[in-house]
């Protein structure tokens, strides 16, 4: 479960609709590939574990982007019923 608001825009991730939640979800997996390139620019806390992304290691990232895109698309399904 994601308890965290949105690690981009800041907004819960229920209160995105499906176009918001596209780019948002798109704009952390790329910034999460290149933390270090968006680390001067912000800070970016992870969904998943709350530590900033550029505490991860390459496994880690992956495991917690992977986690959060999973988590976001339970989401939307659950919206759906
Ligand atoms: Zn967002
Ligand atoms: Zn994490």
């Amino acid at each position: 479960m994601i308890k965290t608001p949105c690690p981009i825009c800041n907004e819960q991730m229920r209160d995105h609709d499906e176009k918001e939640i596209e780019k948002c979800l798109w704009e952390f997996v790329r910034e999460s590939k290149n933390p270090v390139v968006y680390a001067s620019r912000k800070k970016t806390i992870c969904p998943i574990c709350e530590k900033e992304m550029l505490d991860h290691n390459t496994s880690e990232t992956r495991q917690c982007v992977k986690q959060f895109v999973d988590d976001v698309k339970n989401l939307e399904l659950e919206k759906e019923d």
